[in-house]
């Protein structure tokens, strides 16, 4: 195992930090192994022709240039068929940007994971901070639907982390934590679990935390998930929030860093192929 000396978030050396700060030492073997992914949350945007231009544009870029990452785009709901056709004997795998806790029944508006497969989906995005804001999804409800999800063969692109009034209130650990107990149902693994850490202040604002700040908080996830998970040094941890071409690379260096959950940046396709790029 090589140790890495990497700076505390308040600017003190790590050798003086306490070792709660500092989790586990990054295992950069451990990291190698991990393929880096690189996924794309449209949210709520995008119709049909521009929608499927994007994906025509990545298609045609990964064709060419087949890359080193794994590569995911979650579109709304409308746009899935239409772009696992465009996406079709392309290496970008498609993903749904939610899901329901039931595989099915009675929730007019909702969209059951059997229904995520069924458009070609091979992933989900679950917990993202700005469902768990407007929609109030809690912990318990995260998890139903990461269950449901599992039961349909999709992988989980689990989103935790901590609002700037809990970071500020030096809370961003404990936060991170208290969802990822309360939102992974037992018994998930690497093979059908991402974790995304999205810090909620840096969505859609153009602020970022340091790469230190980003490696010190996926240490402690990866401490988090040896307590909860069989393989935890196997799953991966993306970095979300503002990730932009400029930005990527060393957010994408930092330690326990296993790929980007993109937002905004993921509309242009030149954007998200340069961080795509980026990941190596
Ligand atoms: C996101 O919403 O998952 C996200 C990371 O958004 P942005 O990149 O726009 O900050």
């Amino acid at each position: 195992m090589i140790e890495v000396r990497r700076q505390a978030p308040q600017g003190r050396p790590l050798a003086d930090a306490p070792p709660s700060v500092l989790g586990d030492p990054v295992d950069f073997r451990e990291k190698a192994l991990r393929r880096k992914l690189i996924a794309g949350n449209w949210k709520m945007n995008g119709r049909r022709a521009d929608g499927l231009a994007l994906a025509r544009d990545l298609a045609g870029r990964a064709a060419a240039e087949p890359p080193a990452a794994e590569l995911l785009i979650c579109p709304p709901a409308t746009l899935l068929m239409g772009v696992a056709e465009v996406l079709a004997g392309s290496v970008i795998a498609l993903g749904g940007q939610d899901c329901h806790g039931d595989l099915a029944g009675a929730h007019t508006g909702d969209i059951a994971a059997p229904m995520l497969r069924d458009a070609g989906c091979s992933y989900v995005i679950l917990g993202h901070s700005e469902r768990r804001i407007e929609h109030h999804e809690s912990d318990a409800l995260v998890c139903a639907k990461a269950l449901a999800a599992r039961r349909t063969g999709l992988a989980v692109i689990l989103c935790i982390g901590e609002t700037a009034e809990q970071r500020d209130a030096g809370r961003a650990h404990e936060v991170v934590a208290r969802q990822l107990g309360g939102s992974l149902p037992q018994g998930l693994g690497a093979a059908e679990l991402v974790v995304a850490y999205e810090p909620v202040w840096a969505i859609g604002t153009g602020r970022t935390p340091t790469p230190a700040d980003v490696a010190e908080v996926h240490g402690h996830i990866r401490a988090e998930l040896k307590r909860r998970v069989a393989d935890p040094a196997a799953v991966r941890i993306l970095y979300g929030g503002s990730v932009k071409p400029g930005n990527a690379r060393e957010l994408l260096a930092a330690g326990d860093v296993d790929g980007a959950l993109v937002g905004g940046a993921s509309l242009v396709a030149e954007d998200f192929w340069a961080i795509a790029r980026a990941a190596g």
